[in-house]
């Protein structure tokens, strides 16, 4: 585990089943942590009802919570029949959020994509994150995850805020609601009894705690580009990155 920082956290989306791995990995190291959410579900840290589509009641939270970095974990689950949604709290929220980092002067912005953006509906072998889009996103949600995730990136260096994406897969672990039971609910209405496909389609999943983890690592490293470590990974990876 990475120690305490001297940043203080605004976990957004902290109530969540991730959000919540997140809050408890940084009280675990002793940082400062708030949350903001539209529901409260936990009491160990201050708390600020919201909705990240209303930019003053982020930068609200901002202000009040001090924070120096965001971490941003807030969505709709998955596999909702609301296409405006996903693009109202995804799109819109993820940009209000930018504006409030960037209003109240938080430097650190960290989100919480999804391995989803990428999906073409093949299979991905060894592919990492120079894969391009597909043209088509696999549906609503994807669509407007994809899109946060440009907008953020593109906010990266701008107006003082520094900012990373993470692409998670599959995320299972103590405090899920959505995959455990969207298993047994496929197994009690009987659905396991068909099989479609050859049963050979990969899937990645990774444990709560370690996606937890990694936002942590990436929140800590965030920053201004080092001109060293950017001529270390060129030399490392053999590619071509931005100076
Ligand atoms: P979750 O539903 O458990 O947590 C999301 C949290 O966001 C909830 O507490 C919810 O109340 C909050 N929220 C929703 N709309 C909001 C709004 N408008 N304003 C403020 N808060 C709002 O979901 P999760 O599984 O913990 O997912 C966390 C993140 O990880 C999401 O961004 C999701 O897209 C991404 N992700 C999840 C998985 C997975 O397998 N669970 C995989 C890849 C990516």
């Amino acid at each position: 585990m990475s120690s305490r920082t001297n940043d203080v956290y605004l976990v957004i989306g902290g109530s969540g089943f991730l959000g919540r791995h997140v809050v408890q990995a940084l009280l675990a190291r002793g940082d400062a942590v708030s949350v903001f959410d539209i529901v409260q579900r936990y009491h160990d840290t201050p708390f600020y009802m919201g909705d990240i589509s209303e930019e003053e009641q982020v930068s609200d939270a901002l202000r009040k919570s001090g924070a120096t970095c965001i971490i941003h974990t807030a969505s709709p689950l998955h596999g909702l029949d609301d296409p405006a949604l996903y693009w109202k709290v995804n799109v819109d929220g993820t940009q209000s959020v930018i504006n409030a980092a960037v209003a109240c002067g938080v430097p650190k912005l960290v989100y919480t994509s999804s391995a989803g953006v990428v999906f073409n509906g093949s299979n991905l072998i060894d592919v990492d994150d120079r894969i391009p889009q597909p043209e088509k996103a696999m549906d609503p949600y994807n669509e407007s995850k994809a899109k946060a995730e440009e907008i953020v990136l593109a906010a990266n260096g701008k107006g003082g805020l520094y900012t990373v994406a993470l692409r998670p897969a599959g995320i299972f672990g103590p405090g899920d609601r959505q995959l455990i039971t969207g298993l047994l609910q496929t197994w009690q209405r009987g659905q396991s009894h068909f099989q479609i496909g050859d049963n050979t389609n990969l899937f990645d999943w990774t444990y709560v705690g370690n996606c937890a983890y990694a936002h942590l690592l990436a929140a800590d490293k965030l920053g201004p580009p080092n001109p060293k470590e950017i001529a270390r990974l060129k030399e490392e990876l053999k590619v071509a990155l931005p100076s």
